[in-house]
């Protein structure tokens, strides 16, 4: 019956009626399937934002903290310059400004302004660009927090969302404080604390309504209202800011003018969110080349992680100190070589000026600081350091003509003798004699990986382009015993919830023999107590090391060490511009480094004496530096590690002992003579000349004093002298103004420069 009536009614009400009563269905259930899909839409959106829980527990982003060794504090890590201030402890005009100017019913409303995003709605509708402005505070808060910064519908759903959530879960006070906390406010600075010093050098408590109401209009665009560069703009800003708090009559007119004709005490602010401030070169090392690639920049700068490194801050500043003393642009670098360690790396004299790391990324010739991975190899091949060299006038039928230092030659001499004063010409010869292959093969093994190891014989001078690490890693291994380490400065690397990310340690392989490393190490001794290291002793310590000057004076170096340390100096001018006339190693690097190490060797608490490792097959024997013989009492003496059972058994013919003993013993040096030798007029024997005046033995004889047996050399192959064309000393194309450019694309490409 009813449903008749229904239909009578229907008919009744004619076409036009039927009609209505039909758009009216349709719509409604358009309304419906809207509501529906909004609904799900919603709610979808919804299950993909924090939870209230979550909210509770959100961190807004942490700095990173980097530790050195010792538990000081080396730097902190963030993007945001940002202190966390509590409400009470803002100005109350400062959070009134801020009231005035973003979102006056902060207080009286729920969240959200529906007007506004009711407004948003329709012109992504109507496909107008959704522009920002109008958001409640809570809703500002929630996109920092939570959200992109993208400006889509769906952000604006999302916000909305949240902001009801974050108004269930916080109170406004809470709100409020969070919003001030996380706020940008231009130049590289988040939250009021970070910005009322950075603009105006006082605590947010101390804000007055002039310095307030310029803070306050910087939030709705910070780079376009700034004072710093556009003070009309700020001031306009100003006047809005103030006007506003006028109209909620939560100030007088009077005072509004008062506060926009008072002068602005600005400071100026760094543009840089990024800074190194302790240690630059190390930490962008450790940044750039581990932390980043590996965990990103986000984790890095806002989560909040602890870096455990091996430097140690006090070595580091006085690195820092002692690079300032050298006359160029230079590397100090100190590792422990029993773990690779890096404890100190100073990679220029200032990282602001120049970010070129010359510590790692400077090739540089290393000069005679090469020369004992030659003698290393000589070693290895079964020659003696008592051995001994031919140093006489050298030239290759291609016009190459090695010069020693004092361009003198001095006639037969021990390998010793040879490194201790740093000869030239015998490291060339013994280059040859041991070939050039097994020479490179040392360096590898010493750990140098540079491509640019010539294969010829300038390499026993040097010739090779280097980086300070490298030669760092080289003489490691000759002070722990031939050990090869590689160089790392992350101990450990935790997150914000204290879970261990990372553990490294020492990283140890065989680099050369135990035996040739102590023998060597020994040689190097002596070049510190009497030769041309004589100027890097460290008093109390036992002292290896050598120094390193390149032909045309542009390198200078100091490569050495003390038992558990060891520290490569490095000075040149990044464009090869000469240091100056004789500016060698011994005069340039060696008083800084003995400046650095003799600090270091106070700070630390190290063994005077170097160890030998247990079966390495040495014996000690004291020996006349000269002739390798014994030492009598009129010998320069030297007490040296030789391979057990090779020591000469006669004492020294030329300083006293007797020449028929020497003549008889097996064990004598012997002279190694090279291809390279022949037509040279043959004086084998120590002449007697050469020796100090009352030393001199059986006056007026003929006969030489020491005969030393002589070793004819056989080599496979003909001495491999530089060719003319490309010259011996070449220069490593690596340029440092490349570097700075990189260093700003690496800071883009992490996100690191605003
Ligand atoms: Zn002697």
């Amino acid at each position: 019956m009813k449903c008749e009536k229904v239909m009578k009614k229907f008919r009744t009400g004619g076409c036009l009626g039927g009609l209505a009563a039909l758009i009216g269905v349709l719509l409604l259930l358009v309304f419906a399937v809207i509501s529906v899909g909004g609904a799900f839409y919603v709610w979808g959106v919804s299950k993909t934002l924090p939870t209230a829980e979550e909210m509770v527990n959100h961190r807004p982003s942490l700095a990173t903290v980097v530790y050195d060794r010792n538990g000081k504090v080396l730097t902190n890590l963030y993007y945001e310059n940002r202190q966390w201030v509590r409400l009470d402890r803002v100005s109350p005009i400062m959070v009134k400004a801020v009231l005035a100017a973003e979102d006056a019913d902060f207080y009286g409303h729920r969240g959200i302004d529906p007007v506004s995003i009711l407004r948003a709605f329709i012109k992504d509708l109507t496909h107008q660009a959704t522009r920002q402005g109008g958001s409640t505070i809570t809703q500002q808060l929630a996109r920092n927090l939570f959200l992109t910064k993208e400006r889509t519908l769906s952000r604006k759903v999302k916000e909305a969302i949240l902001a009801l959530r974050m108004e269930k879960t916080f109170t406004k006070d809470q709100i409020l404080e969070m919003y001030l906390n996380t706020i940008y406010f231009g130049h590289g600075t988040y939250g009021i604390g970070a910005a009322s010093q950075a603009y105006f050098g006082k605590s947010p408590g101390h804000l007055n309504l002039s310095e307030a109401s310029i803070l306050a209009g910087l939030i709705a665009a910070p780079e376009y209202y700034t004072p710093i560069r556009h003070l009309d703009r700020a001031k306009t800003r100003q006047a809005y800011v103030l006007g506003q708090m006028v109209a909620k009559g939560w100030i007088g007119r009077e005072e509004a003018q008062k506060a926009l004709d008072a002068k602005l005490p600005l400071k100026s602010v760094r543009r840089s969110s990024v800074t190194f401030s302790d240690a630059p070169y190390f930490v962008s090392y450790i940044l750039f080349s581990q932390l980043l690639p590996k965990y990103g920049s986000d984790s890095v700068y806002r989560g909040g992680m602890r870096i455990y490194t091996t430097l140690d801050a006090d070595l580091q500043k006085d690195a820092e100190e002692a690079i300032r003393k050298l006359p160029s642009e230079g590397a100090i670098l100190a590792l422990d070589p029993e773990t690779g360690e890096i404890l100190a790396m100073v990679g220029g004299k200032d990282f602001e000026k120049s970010k070129f790391n010359r510590a790692i990324q400077a090739f540089r010739q290393p000069g005679s600081a090469f020369k004992p991975f030659v003698y290393a190899a000589a070693l290895e091949a079964g020659y003696r350091p008592v051995d001994h060299l031919m140093d006489s006038p050298l030239e290759f039928p291609n016009g190459w003509k090695p010069e020693n230092y004092d361009l003198k030659s001095h006639g037969e001499v021990s390998l010793i003798e040879a490194l201790t004063y740093s000869y030239n010409i015998p490291a060339v010869k013994l280059a040859h004699l041991t070939g050039l292959e097994k020479i490179v093969q040392m360096a590898r093994n010493l750990g140098i990986t540079t491509p640019h190891l010539p294969n010829d014989l300038s390499l026993a001078l040097g010739s090779a382009s280097l980086t300070p690490m490298e030669m760092a890693i080289a003489y490691s291994c000759i002070e722990n015993g031939g050990k090869r380490v590689v160089p790392y400065g992350v101990r450990e690397v935790r997150d914000n919830s204290d879970t261990v990310l990372e553990k490294n340690g020492p990283m140890l392989s065989d680099g050369l023999s135990p035996k040739v490393a102590v023998m060597i190490r020994s040689m190097l001794q002596e070049v510190v107590r009497s030769g041309t290291g004589r100027g890097a002793a460290i008093s109390g310590f036992e002292t290896f090391g050598k120094t390193g000057t390149t032909n045309d004076w542009s390198d200078a170096w100091f490569c050495g060490g003390i038992p558990g340390l060891v520290v490569i100096v490095y000075a040149g001018n990044d464009d090869h511009r000469p240091l100056g006339d004789r500016m060698t190693g011994g005069r340039v690097a060696s008083p800084v480094w003995k400046a650095f190490v003799s600090k270091a060797a106070s700070r630390l608490k190290l063994a005077k004496q170097f160890s030998v490792p247990a079966g390495a097959g040495v014996e000690i024997a004291r020996v006349c530096r000269r002739t390798g013989f014994l030492a009598a009492s009129g010998c320069p003496a030297v007490s040296i590690l030789l391979s057990a059972g090779d020591a000469p058994e006669a004492v020294c013919p030329l300083h006293g002992g007797s020449v028929a003993a020497a003549r008889a013993d097996s064990r004598a040096p012997r002279l190694l003579l090279s291809p390279m030798d022949e037509g040279v007029p043959a004086a084998p024997g120590i002449s007697a000349a050469a020796a100090p005046q009352t030393d001199r033995p059986e006056e007026g004889t003929t006969v030489s004093p020491a005969p030393t047996p002589v070793l004819k050399v056989p080599t496979p192959q003909p001495p491999k002298p530089p060719s003319p064309a490309v010259k011996p000393y070449r220069k490593d194309p690596s340029a440092p103004n490349d570097v700075e450019k990189r260093y700003q694309e690496l800071l883009k490409q992490y996100g690191l420069t605003n």
